[in-house]
Formats: structure tokens, C-alpha cells, sequence
């Protein structure tokens, strides 16, 4: 069973890039963004609470934080793929007393290792469909008809925390509290770099083939067919 942390600045493609793994491995995706996301449009006090943050591109704070994935987890059936969480020491230290305590250790942890300058362009040009959720990139892969969704025609958004004030901030807590990341999963054995820099298909061949490696051997096409851990 896969159990893999997704680490990267923002801006490397973590989302897009779990959406598909989760699928083609049969993995849950389980994004702290995309939950504190739903809770802030459900307006739970949850919601009410991290917007404060997320608006300025600040942390939520560990404890909030680290509860919310864990309860996520215990819910998981089967592998999982985390993405956006842990992002910082202390969320990284109560993830691994949890999961030693469940007895199931992670399997390992990506990292997608991408220049910062190019996080930053791609950023710009995010955009997500605000009907079906797919998301764009009107830098690097313009729709067919602008402003709307190449899937389903719905109006393409960017997310406020991608304006330009709140990305410089996350990438300065990018730098102070997630990459000591990197070192602390590397003094584990447990890091895996996949380059990040390159198409979406080819990043997903990149980050499947490590993960087909991790479940032992099957190939990364089977995996894009949908075989199951
Ligand atoms: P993301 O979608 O992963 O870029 O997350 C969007 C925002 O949600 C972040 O800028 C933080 O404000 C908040 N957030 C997501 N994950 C975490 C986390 N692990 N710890 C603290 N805040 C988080």
C-alpha cells in the first residue's frame, strides 16, 4: 500500500500532479489546501479561522492543521498520496509519531525539485475551472477560448492566494519551513527528487515511475492504466 508525502515549493505542479497519481494508482488524494479550501466556501468556523491565513499566504497554525489531516487519514482506505502536508517540522514530527503508532509507516516521500523563478511564472498562469475544478495554465497552456474551461466551457479563476503579494510570501515560508523538510526525510532515507521541470506528462512519467518502484515493479503505463496497489 502507498503511503507518500508530496513535497515542492508551490508552484511545482504537487496538485495537478497527485490528482493523477492518486487515480492511476488507486490512492487517495489528500490535499490540506483543498480542505481548508472547502471549508472556507462551506463558511465553517474552520474556514472562517484559516482564510486569515491563507489570504496572506501564512501557515495555518501546526495544531489546527495537523488534527485536520490526521482525522483525513483515519479515513483513508487504502494508500494515500498527501500533498501540501507536512509543510513544516513540527507537522512532520506528529505525522510520524501518529503513523508509528498506527504501525504504518509512510512508504516515502517526493520531492519535486523545480527553480523557484520558474514556481513563480507558473503561478501566474494558474488558473482552475470554477465549474469542474480542472486546472489551467494560461502561460504554458493556453485555453482554446480564453477565460474558459477547455473541458467544459465553465469561467477559468485564480486563486486569490496566487496574486502576486500572498505567492511571494509562500515562497519565503516555502524557504523557512518546508525545505528543513528536505533534510529531515533525507537523514530518514525516505527522500525520492523528481524533477519538476518539463511537461505535466512528463513530470507524471517521472513521479509514476518512482512510485511503480515503491509498489515494486509494475511498469508506469500499467499504472496509467489504473492497476491497483
Ligand atoms: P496549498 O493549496 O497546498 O497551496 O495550500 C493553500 C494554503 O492553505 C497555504 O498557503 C496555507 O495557508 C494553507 N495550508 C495548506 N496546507 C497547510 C499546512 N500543511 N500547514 C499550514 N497551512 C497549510
Amino acid at each position: 500500500m502507498l503511503r507518500v508525502v508530496l513535497l515542492g515549493p508551490p508552484g511545482a505542479g504537487k496538485g495537478t500532479q497527485a490528482k493523477r497519481l492518486g487515480e492511476a494508482f488507486g490512492a487517495e488524494h489528500i490535499s490540506s489546501g483543498e480542505i481548508f479550501r472547502a471549508n472556507v466556501q462551506e463558511g465553517t468556523e474552520l474556514g472562517r479561522m484559516a482564510k486569515t491565513y491563507m489570504d496572506v499566504g501564512d501557515l495555518v497554525p501546526d495544531d489546527v492543521t495537523t488534527r485536520m489531516v490526521v482525522e483525513a487519514l483515519s479515513r483513508a482506505r487504502g494508500g494515500y498520496l498527501l500533498d501540501g502536508f507536512p509543510r513544516t517540522i513540527p507537522q512532520a514530527e506528529a505525522l510520524e509519531r501518529e503513523l508509528n503508532d498506527r504501525g504504518e509507516p509512510l512508504s516515502a516521500v517526493l520531492a519535486f525539485v523545480l527553480d523557484l523563478e520558474i514556481a513563480v511564472k507558473r503561478i501566474a498562469g494558474r488558473r482552475t475551472c470554477s465549474a469542474c475544478g480542472r486546472p489551467d495554465n494560461v502561460e504554458f497552456d493556453p485555453p482554446k477560448v480564453p477565460g474558459r474551461c477547455d473541458a467544459c466551457g465553465g469561467t477559468l479563476e485564480q486563486r486569490s492566494d496566487d496574486e502576486e503579494g500572498p505567492v511571494r510570501r509562500r515562497l519565503e515560508v516555502y524557504r523557512e519551513s518546508t525545505e528543513p523538510l528536505l533534510k529531515f526525510y533525507s537523514e530518514r532515507g525516505m527522500l525520492r527528487e523528481i524533477d519538476a521541470d518539463g511537461s505535466e506528462d512528463e513530470v507524471f512519467e517521472r513521479a509514476s515511475a518512482a512510485l511503480a518502484d515503491l509498489r515494486g515493479g509494475a511498469s508506469s503505463a500499467e499504472a496509467s492504466r489504473g492497476a491497483r496497489p
